[in-house]
């Protein structure tokens, strides 16, 4: 049954990746096992499933992989966040540091606004600089952030910190 599904049992750790001394948290054996995918995206919604929430957003390219199944699962719309130039039709923007320069995320300037409630959604949170841009971009829009939601938390690198006073939910804590 769905419920005695460990996702940490398809999440595989890979070394060296993408630089030496990175552990990274690979999730594409849970892509590949459908209980365990399945599973995930119960578990997301059923979190999320008592709250008034209008769409689910999520960052290009794990994100979305998670997102839209979710958004599906909670019966809302989804909104995906871009890097510069995918877009075609007006943007809003937001530029954040890496840590070797600056990056950048775009979003429609007509997919979220004032007075909606917005679930963000990633793979992984690591240092929380990624979701934290996603983040500053919807707020910026005056729409209002329910939680940032992840399915792996890497908490030794305290991106809940980042994300202060946000709502932050992880299905599995490393
Ligand atoms: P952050 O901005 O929190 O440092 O990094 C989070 C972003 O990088 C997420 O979008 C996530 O997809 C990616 N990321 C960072 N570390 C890992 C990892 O170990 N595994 C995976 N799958 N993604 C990671």
């Amino acid at each position: 049954a769905l419920a005695s599904i460990d996702p940490r049992d398809w999440i595989r750790d890979v070394p060296d990746f993408p630089k030496p001394g990175i552990l990274f948290k690979d999730i594409t054996p849970l892509l590949g096992e459908p209980k365990a995918f399945r599973a995930v995206i119960d578990r997301l919604a059923e979190q999320f499933a008592g709250r008034k929430i209008d769409a689910v957003a999520a960052a290009e390219a794990r994100g979305f992989i998670f997102g839209a199944p979710l958004a599906l699962a909670l019966g809302v719309g989804f909104v995906p966040i871009r890097k510069p130039g995918k877009l075609p039709y007006q943007t809003v923007s937001l530029e954040y540091a890496l840590e070797y320069g600056t990056d950048r995320l775009e979003m429609h300037n007509d997919a979220v606004g004032p007075g909606q409630r917005i679930l963000l959604l990633d793979d992984v949170l690591a240092t929380g600089g990624t979701m934290r841009a996603c983040r500053d971009l919807v707020q910026r829009t005056g729409a209002e952030v329910v939680a940032c939601a992840f399915v792996v938390e890497l908490s030794f690198l305290k991106g809940r910190e980042m994300l202060k006073p946000c709502e932050v939910s992880s299905l599995i804590i490393y």
